[in-house]
C-alpha cells in the first residue's frame, strides 16, 4: 500500500482527573483516507473539534481497556451518531478486549434506542486479550498484545508492507509483551504516567518508558497520559537517561507527521 499520508494527532494526553492543559486519552491516527481513534475518555468529541476534525469522520475506534477515563465519551459518541440531523453518514467499527459488545448493549438497555445504531452503521469486533492477534485490516497489518494493566488491556501495532509504524500502548507496566509491541516501530505511543522515582503497579515512568523505547529499538517515542506530578519535573530528562532517540513529551492536539 502506498502511503500518502500518515499522521498522528494526540488529542488528550491526561487522565481521569481534570485539567486545564491536558484532556481525558484519545489518540487519532490518519493513515491515508482511514482515519483511526484510540480510546475516547471525556471530552474527546469536542477536543476532535478542536484537533479539526469531527466524531463523522472517525472510521475505527480502538479501545486499549475499558477503564472510564478511556472509554466514557463512546455514549455521547453513539447518542450523536444516531442524531438525524447532526449525525453519521458512514459505518464505523469499533474494537475492543471480550466484553465490548456486552458494554454497547448494556448503554443500549440504559439510554434506549438513542444509542442503538444498525449493524449497517455500527460493528463490533472483540479482541481476545489473553493473546497475540493478527488482523489484515484496509490500512495495513494490525496486531494487538495483551498489556499488563487490566485483564482486558490491548496494545495495538500497525504494520504496512512488513514495515513496523505505530504501536500504541494503551495503560501498561514494563514487560515482554510491550517490548514485542513497540519493535523497531518508529513512532511509539507509550502512557508515562507518573515521574521517577515512582514505582507505580500497571503504569509506567519516564525510565521505564525509555528503556522499553531503547530495548525496542524505537525511533520516536512519544509520550501520553500524564497524571498531574508529570508536569512538576522535566519529563524529557528523565527519559533521555535511558533512551537516545527521538523524544516527544506529547501535549494536546499535537500532530506528528511521518
Ligand atoms: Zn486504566
Ligand atoms: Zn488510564
Amino acid at each position: 500500500m502506498k502511503i500518502t499520508d500518515f499522521r498522528v494527532c494526540t488529542v488528550g494526553t491526561g487522565t481521569g482527573v481534570p485539567r486545564v492543559k491536558r484532556r481525558s486519552p484519545a489518540t487519532l491516527v490518519k493513515i491515508n483516507r482511514h482515519l483511526l481513534l484510540f480510546d475516547t475518555g471525556p471530552g474527546t468529541l469536542r477536543a476532535l473539534e478542536e484537533a479539526g476534525r469531527s466524531f463523522r469522520d472517525i472510521d475505527y475506534i480502538f479501545y486499549t481497556h475499558f477503564h472510564p477515563d478511556h472509554l466514557s465519551d463512546l455514549v455521547p459518541f453513539l447518542f450523536v451518531a444516531h442524531s438525524p440531523d447532526y449525525g453519521r453518514k458512514k459505518p464505523v467499527e469499533i474494537w475492543g478486549a471480550r466484553g465490548l459488545a456486552k458494554i454497547y448493549h448494556k448503554y443500549v438497555e440504559i439510554f434506549g434506542h438513542w444509542v442503538e445504531l444498525s449493524p449497517s452503521e455500527l460493528s463490533i469486533k472483540e479482541i481476545d486479550s489473553r493473546q497475540i492477534n493478527n488482523f489484515e485490516v484496509p490500512f495495513g497489518k494490525l496486531i494487538t498484545y495483551p498489556m499488563y494493566h487490566t485483564s482486558r488491556s490491548v496494545g495495538y501495532r500497525i504494520e504496512i508492507d512488513d514495515v513496523p509504524y505505530l504501536a500504541i500502548t494503551g495503560d501498561t507496566e514494563y514487560g515482554e509483551n510491550v517490548l514485542k509491541l513497540a519493535r523497531n516501530v518508529k513512532i511509539l505511543v507509550a502512557e508515562c504516567s507518573f515521574p521517577d522515582p515512582k514505582e507505580p503497579r500497571g503504569h509506567l515512568t519516564p525510565s521505564r518508558v525509555g528503556r522499553i523505547a531503547r530495548e525496542a529499538n524505537c525511533k520516536h517515542l512519544v509520550l501520553t497520559h500524564m497524571y498531574p506530578e508529570c508536569d512538576k519535573v522535566n519529563l524529557f530528562e528523565q527519559v533521555r537517561k535511558e533512551f537516545d532517540g527521538r523524544i516527544t513529551v506529547g501535549r494536546d492536539l499535537m500532530w506528528i507527521v511521518f
